[in-house]
């Protein structure tokens, strides 16, 4: 029998087989490697793994096999469709795992990290609030306006990492990643770009020269709210290979061998998924912004949102994410949370159902007012990641719902 990899071309394809290797005992897929540690058959071939001089596995939190097939087809499809383009990427326990791994890969004592405002949550945190603590300092600008950027490179020879998240949240704005990246090359800062709303199948960061990327598995990826999970990607493999797996090693940032068997399942279907979930919230994001008790819809992927044409560049579709103000304000947005019958009232996003969360009395309830106006979280925001349903019992759920 011919064992050959075949050059399959679709990205389709590249998501069910890429990362697949033929397993030893004949699986169908790549089981479960519940394993703590791996065998040596002498100590010669032990001294060879420790050095390198052999490939193979030593202990989990340094590598698994079910990791690799997962590690390997990310890595896959965030560079497909682009000869040279090549990366290496990191299994995690959580994005926030990829994330740490990251920025402690990529940043020192004395570095400054430059970003954007409406950063996901955790992401904020860790910026803000403890690599201070670490003697790095956060830039925090508006970015859609690159003179603000440049003058932010121009007056902080420091700044070691532009760290940037598109589409982001709650308001779906974008930034321009081939602008900035180019911008931060002529500084000779590199560039990491959170790419957990869009996913590969829906945008490539590498392809507009972004240097790492960084994903929340957890959401589109997996797509079935099964398990908790990040990836760190980088284009320079030999960094990848030094710097950033020692602290990937090292941080104990590594994923677990059933969450990587569930997420390696999951992402087989993601471009079909990715497909049912766009075309059901471009529905929903016209079907909202036509309602009369609805004031503001937030979805880049209507003429009116500001970064429209942005997304149209960058993107293949606009996603799935969307929100949108309730005219009822903080009582009303309640009462549709409560009032939904098929939807699911839950904060996350990416999986096959439809999730609602309403910021103000849910996940921003404690934020004083000022700095939740500031992120663009009024009392009746509602957020929605479209599920794959069939689009009209969610528009029908809506309907009542709002009603
Ligand atoms: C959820 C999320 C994260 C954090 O991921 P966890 O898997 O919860 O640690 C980071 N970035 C974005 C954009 C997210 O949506």
């Amino acid at each position: 029998m011919n064992h050959k990899k075949f050059p399959y071309a679709g990205f389709n394809s590249a998501a069910i087989h890429a990362g697949h290797e033929k397993d030893p005992k004949y699986s169908h897929l790549t089981p479960v490697y519940a394993a703590s540690t791996f065998v040596f058959d002498t100590a010669e071939q032990g001294m060879k793994r420790f050095s390198g001089q052999e490939e193979g596995f030593i202990y989990s939190r340094w590598g698994n096999p079910t990791f690799a097939e997962v590690e390997q087809k990310i890595a896959a499809l965030e560079t497909w469709g682009h000869a040279g383009l090549t990366a290496k990427a990191f299994l995690c326990a959580s994005g926030m795992g990829a994330i740490s791994a990251l920025l402690l890969s990529t940043l020192k004592k004395g570095d400054k990290v430059l970003t954007h405002y409406s950063l996901y949550g955790g992401t904020q945190d860790m910026i803000e609030s403890v690599l201070p603590d670490l003697g790095i300092e956060a830039i925090i600008v508006d970015l859609k306006d690159l003179q603000k950027a440049e003058d932010a490179f121009k007056n902080n020879k420091d700044i070691a990492l532009l760290y940037l998240e598109t589409p982001a949240n709650p308001t779906l704005q974008c930034v321009d990643l081939a602008a900035l990246t180019a911008l931060a090359h002529q500084y000779g800062v590199r560039v990491a770009c959170d790419n957990t709303f869009a996913t590969p199948y829906l945008q490539q960061p590498f392809s507009f020269g972004v240097d790492f990327i960084v994903h929340s598995t957890t959401k589109f990826l997996n797509g079935h709210g099964t398990a908790i999970g990040g990836a760190f990607l980088g284009r320079d493999t030999e960094f990848m290979q030094s710097k950033a797996y020692r602290i990937y090693k090292n941080l104990g940032a590594n994923g677990n061998p059933f969450d990587a068997f569930l997420l390696n399942n999951g992402m087989k279907t993601l471009p079909l998924r990715m497909d049912k979930h766009c075309s059901n919230a471009a529905t929903i994001a016209e079907y909202l912004n036509k309602h009369p008790k609805i004031g503001k819809v937030n979805y880049c992927g209507l003429p009116g949102h500001p970064d429209f044409s942005l997304a149209q560049k960058q993107m293949k579709h606009a996603g799935a994410v969307l929100s949108f103000e309730l005219k009822a304000g903080f009582e009303g947005g309640k009462k549709m949370m409560d009032q939904l019958k098929m939807c699911t009232r839950a904060v996350s996003l990416g999986t096959c159902d439809t999730l609602l969360c309403h910021p103000a009395s849910m996940t921003h309830f404690s934020v004083p007012k000022e700095k939740k106006e500031a992120y663009g979280i009024t009392d009746g925001l509602i957020r929605m990641s479209v599920g794959i349903e069939d689009v009209n019992d969610i528009l029908n759920d809506l309907e009542q719902a709002i009603n």
